[in-house]
């Protein structure tokens, strides 16, 4: 499955110079996506023709000498629960089967303004609920490094189309992990900014008070780079924040000399797969190595951070995906006749599927009167001490670094049966999000587990957690280490 493929960086370089054109580029990701995406299905759309005008104009932007977006001709994977103008969005609902929004999301026209080719939108778990791309109304994607494994969720189309080489950038969406933990399961890198750091308009919400978009990137300078282009403010979004936009790939020096970075290790220890845990220290290694100083940390209610994020993330669920009822848009019961309270529940029940119906429901329960108090005003308390925990942890420390999932990837129907071991597997992820911090995943080590016939090469990531607004020096660090080891350049076989 190995194709040697250039970092979007090292594209935009070729097509800026005249090594090579937009347009041979668009149709060397284009032969990619229809050679592998069969078997992947990381694709939900590949937006081809459009693709190739974009690619064309840049190359005639080009012959004109006219200027060149930092990412011109850039082939881009959009996770489809990302509006582009025109173009079916589904979020991998088949309440959304037939959407195509009448605008573009602001990530979209930032990334397109830089010069970005859109060449098709990604399979992810239904509305971003997930960590195994397995909620998707389209079915699974693959794992590339092996196809019975999950490529992790909910961005498993978009970390599947980077790690098979198809595009060099793909964008997703963090709520919960869902950038960091598929970049860990496929071997690339997946930045979660600071929340507020990039406008979330024209996503579709799932938990507004953690949702992020991101990239997902071969290497670190790759991600600075879109960085740089996705983020800052937007008035189409009052959340996305007004703080000074730093030179992001500037802060990438090489090494992470006079970085302190805190390892909570009590939290990192528990109930974490042996072959995370070697990675992991040989990664601590590395990157004392590259400089850094490592600090032991605590982070004491770390450990409750599962169950006050499925109750956050479901509350705020309910409440946006209320807006699902058939008179609006998408998808309408054929059998919507009997009056309208029965077209909004036919609708909202052959809309959804079983997942998304679990957290309506479960939301729906941890804000209803009588206990909401227990429930959901809880957990907004004990989201405040996870805060504090964070607060502490950065008087003393520049970085937290930690594993990004406690397993390697599992396989395609392991956890399906059971939910609360599927929303387990999400316990380093989900405390990131619940504070707003920046966290950043790169592959940090590969281990081979034995299959009927052969053995599994897997990837394994490792985060870095910065304080906000700091991706700076998350970016370095993680340069940093991408450098003193191999890890962010072993292929998929
Ligand atoms: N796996 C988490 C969930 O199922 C996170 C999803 C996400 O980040 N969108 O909610």
């Amino acid at each position: 499955m190995s194709a040697p493929v250039a970092g979007a960086r090292a594209i935009a370089g070729d097509i800026a110079a005249g090594r090579t054109s937009a347009v041979d580029v668009c149709r060397a990701a284009l032969d990619r996506i229809a050679r592998v995406n069969p078997s992947l299905n990381a694709f939900n759309l590949v937006t081809a023709e459009r693709a190739l005008v974009r690619a064309a104009d840049i190359d005639r932007r080009r012959a004109a000498n006219a200027p060149l977006g930092p990412l011109a001709g850039v082939p881009l994977a959009v996770k489809d629960n990302l509006c582009v103008r025109g173009m079916r969005t589904t979020a991998s609902s088949r309440i959304l089967d037939t959407f195509v929004p009448p605008y573009d999301a602001t990530v979209i026209a930032k990334l397109e303004q830089a010069g970005a080719v859109i060449v098709g939108k990604t399979n992810c778990d239904e509305f971003a609920m997930g960590s195994s791309n397995e909620n998707s109304a389209y079915g699974p994607v693959r794992n590339p490094w092996a196809a019975d494994r999950t490529p992790g969720g909910s961005s498993g189309g978009s970390a599947a189309a980077v790690a098979a080489a198809c595009v060099p950038l793909a964008l997703g969406s963090d709520t919960g992990g869902s950038i960091r933990q598929p970049a860990a399961f496929c071997g690339v890198t997946g930045l979660k900014p600071t929340y507020g750091r990039v406008s979330r308009y024209g996503l579709l919400a799932f938990a507004s008070s953690l949702d992020q978009i991101g990239p997902i990137t071969r290497n670190v300078e790759d991600a600075a780079l879109a960085l740089q282009v996705l983020a800052g403010p937007d008035p189409m979004d009052s959340t996305a924040a007004q703080e000074a936009v730093p030179d992001f790939t500037k802060a990438l020096d090489g090494h992470a000399r006079g970085v302190r970075i805190g390892v909570p290790r009590a939290f990192v220890s528990d109930g974490v797969d042996g072959s995370v845990l070697a990675s992991f220290d040989a990664a601590l290694d590395a990157l004392r190595a590259a400089g850094a100083t490592l600090v032991d940390i605590d982070l004491p209610h770390a450990k409750y951070a599962i169950p006050v994020y499925y109750l956050v993330c479901t509350a705020e669920a309910s409440s946006n995906l209320a807006r699902y009822d058939g008179v609006k848009y998408g998808y309408r019961s054929p059998d919507a006749s009997k009056g309208l309270k029965a077209m909004y529940s036919r609708t909202r029940d052959e809309g959804f599927g079983a997942e998304v119906k679990r957290r309506i429901m479960l939301g729906t329960y941890v804000l209803s009167a009588g206990y909401y108090d227990a429930f959901y005003l809880k957990a907004q308390q004990v989201r405040t001490l996870l805060r504090q925990d964070y607060d502490r942890a950065f008087e003393s420390v520049d970085v937290v670094v930690m594993p990004t999932s406690p397993t390697p990837p599992f396989r395609l129907g392991e956890k399906t049966d059971d939910p609360l071991q599927m929303y387990l597997a999400d316990i380093f992820t989900v405390s990131v999000n619940l504070v707003g911090l920046p966290g950043i995943s790169v592959p940090c080590g590969i281990v081979e587990q034995p299959r009927p016939g052969g053995v599994d090469r897997l990837p394994i990531g490792m985060q870095f957690v910065g304080r906000m607004f700091d991706e700076a020096t998350i970016l370095r660090v993680a340069d940093a280490f991408e450098r003193t080891t191999e890890w962010s350049r072993q292929e998929p076989c």
